[in-house]
């Protein structure tokens, strides 16, 4: 009940302005968020990849209105790779499809898209294109499978798939047909039990399933999750079918087990986190509250300590 509450908070628009202009606000959000400048990102992104673990950057922002703001979007994207390049750090990517723009006009989020991936491919980095909710999940993959055709796009452009939804195992089975790289992750958003498993045994049971197939298909993936359990399953498979480290790597969020992801670099796996920045993180941080709602009373109490 309280993932569904955070959830429909977190597409409240009236919440998210007032929320993104508070100063309370801001400083709730520095728990899930690098900062709201390109330098805040820069400067988590060196310390983690001193740490052993490399990045994956998402300048924050969903569903933009109007052109100027996907414009605006893919320009900090653009300056991104070219520090990232320039500074000699270890990190791509992550962008939401809606906002370059997809809502307002697809033709100017594919020219906006493409021209990212182009630039990453030249920089030999890479674009991971995320998953959002159902009503773009095929529009997404056709998106991504449309770049991905495109010369010299091969090495830069992947997606993400959802272990919650009934469709996820037609869907890898087509990317990796195309082999394109994918993001595995269990999905952060509220959909209906027509699409989607609802008990987190059947959406860890298919995780665990897509995981295997993924390790086994002999393309580059990322298995994003903080769940230990299904983390122990994977290593375990790795060492029983002799799959080498180096073939794949595991993904976490900013701020959340980072004990686990330093044990996991520790143990020679591979690691990126996920660190996203910006002025607008008010859905993504309630996304996260709604993945756990604990982390309510942990922010409060570090409020209060403060
Ligand atoms: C790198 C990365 C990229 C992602 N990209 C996408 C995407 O493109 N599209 C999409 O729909 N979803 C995305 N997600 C979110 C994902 O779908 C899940 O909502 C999220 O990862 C929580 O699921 P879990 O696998 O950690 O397992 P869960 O079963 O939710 O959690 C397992 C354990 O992890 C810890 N944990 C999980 N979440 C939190 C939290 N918020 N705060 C503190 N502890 C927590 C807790 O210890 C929990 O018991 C991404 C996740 C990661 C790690």
């Amino acid at each position: 009940m309280l993932r569904a509450l955070f959830i429909s908070l977190s597409e409240s628009r009236w919440l998210r302005a007032v929320a993104e202009k508070s100063i309370l606000g801001r400083r709730v959000s520095t728990r899930f968020v690098a900062g709201p400048e390109l330098e805040d990102v820069l400067r988590a992104t060196k310390l983690i990849n001193q740490n052993g673990a490399t990045v994956s950057v998402d300048n924050l922002g969903e569903n933009v209105t109007n052109a100027e703001e996907a414009r605006a979007s893919a320009q900090v994207y653009h300056r991104l790779l070219d520090a990232v390049s320039s500074q000699g750090l270890q990190a791509n990517i992550s962008l939401k499809l809606t906002h370059m723009g997809l809502d307002v006009d697809e033709s100017l989020a594919r020219e906006l898209v493409s021209g990212l991936v182009a630039k990453a491919a030249a920089l030999k980095s890479f674009v991971r294109v995320d998953m959002e909710g159902s009503p773009y999940t095929q529009r997404t993959l056709d998106f991504v499978h449309q770049l991905h055709r495109c010369p010299g796009n091969q090495d830069a452009v992947g997606t993400v798939i959802q272990s919650y939804l009934y469709r996820s195992e037609k869907d890898v089975n087509e990317l990796l047909a195309a082999g394109i790289r994918i993001r595995l992750c269990k999905g952060a958003y509220k959909e209906p039990p027509e699409i989607a498993f609802q008990n987190k045994s059947d959406v860890d049971a298919n995780y665990v399933k897509l995981m295997k197939t993924l390790m086994t298909s002999g393309i580059y993936h990322g298995l994003a999750t903080h769940d230990e359990r299904i983390i122990n399953e994977a290593k375990t498979f790795a060492t029983r079918e002799k799959i080498s480290p180096n073939t794949f790597e595991f993904q976490m969020l900013h701020g959340i087990r980072r004990d686990l992801q330093q044990q996991l670099v520790k143990q020679g796996w591979r690691m990126r986190v996920y660190i996203p920045f910006g002025t607008e993180w008010y859905p993504y941080f309630m996304r996260r509250l709604a993945e756990r709602p604990a982390n309510v009373f942990f922010i409060a109490k570090n409020l209060f300590r403060s």
